[in-house]
């Protein structure tokens, strides 16, 4: 399966082909626009036996992304649920912060059979790092290595990046960092405003800057490697609008969460979209079924799916 296929195909009508499981919400980083330390500041985690479970309740999943928190911070429990996904045909994606991975960590993951690992990376210096991570700058040098090494392995390696205020001048030099580092597909994420419980992040680029920091970005593409734009909606007035989309190997994956995706959290919740509609719509350990939701519509589903109000509407004209 390519990269981001199912968000690159049109969804017609619900039916969850991937899960987003968020493993742990526990996390070794504290990074400033990161909503998930602070939601659940218990070691909770998903078990094995649950996410089996939820998997087993739906015939059309294609793919199961592990996030978190850190997950592999419970690098065990990630090589589990990776071996019985690959016997069951299903694509396996890790999102991490790369600090837990090394020569051996990756080793395991990949005779698990990883399809992808999905590294963060939104700066380029150490104190850069540090001050976005709230770690201390030696955790820089090791992210770096292991994207190296990711980068070598037969796992698919993406380098993930945050497009924000803070981001934009950097983000050619990050690009360019991790294509030093092997990294062939770069995924550049927009960034929406988190509310957490003592402060807000709210970096969003402006309407109409978007399209200018893309492009400034696209110039420095590499003939291979390729760029992914999450959550971004291109402006079809704006003149370099066209220029970007005919740009070969730069993607705009579509949003699918509510209608092919759903993100479950490490206490149970079922969100429709943990970063943009954190709606809960039930809980998989208080006895909801996956494979009802679409046959009982919660209120919150059949809405969103309506209006699709994500929460970078509501910032990005603020
Ligand atoms: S709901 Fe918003 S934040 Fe979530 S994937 Fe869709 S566009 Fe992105």
């Amino acid at each position: 399966m390519r990269y981001k296929s199912l968000e690159l195909e049109p969804a017609d009508r619900p039916s969850l082909e991937s899960l987003e499981i968020g493993l742990t919400s526990t996390c070794n980083f504290r990074c400033s626009f990161c909503c998930a330390h602070e939601r659940n500041r218990e070691e909770q985690k998903l078990s094995f036996t649950v996410i089996q479970h939820m998997i087993e309740q739906l015939p059309d999943l294609k793919r199961i992304k592990l996030s978190g928190g850190e997950v592999l911070l419970y690098l065990e429990d990630c090589i589990q649920v990776v071996d019985y996904c690959r016997r069951k045909g299903l694509e396996v994606q890790i999102n991490s912060n790369g600090s837990m991975l090394n020569a051996s960590s990756i080793s395991a993951l990949e005779q698990a059979g990883l399809n992808t690992l999905h590294i963060s990376l939104h700066v380029e210096s150490a104190p850069q790092f540090s001050e976005f991570s709230g770690m201390s700058s030696e955790w820089y040098a090791r992210v770096l290595a292991a994207i190296k090494l990711a980068a070598q392995s037969e796992i698919e390696c993406v380098v993930e990046t945050i497009i924000s205020q803070d981001t934009k001048p950097l983000l050619v030099e990050v690009y360019q960092l991790a294509y030093e580092l092997g990294v062939r597909k770069h995924e550049f994420q927009y960034g929406i405003s988190v509310e957490q419980e003592q402060r807000r992040w709210k970096q969003q680029l402006k309407p109409f800057d978007t399209e200018q920091t893309l492009w400034s970005l696209i110039q420095h593409k590499a003939y291979d490697s390729e760029m992914y734009f999450t959550c971004v909606d291109l402006d079809p007035s704006h003149p370099l609008t066209p220029l970007i989309l005919r740009t070969e190997g730069v993607n705009f994956p579509r949003c699918m969460e509510g209608m092919k995706q759903l993100h479950i959290h490490s206490n149970g919740d079922i969100l429709i979209c943990e970063l943009g509609y954190p709606k809960k719509i039930g809980n998989v350990l208080e006895g909801t079924r996956l494979d009802q939701l679409y046959t009982q519509m919660p209120e919150a589903l059949s809405s969103f799916l309506k209006h699709h109000r994500c929460q970078k509407y509501t910032d990005h004209f603020a």
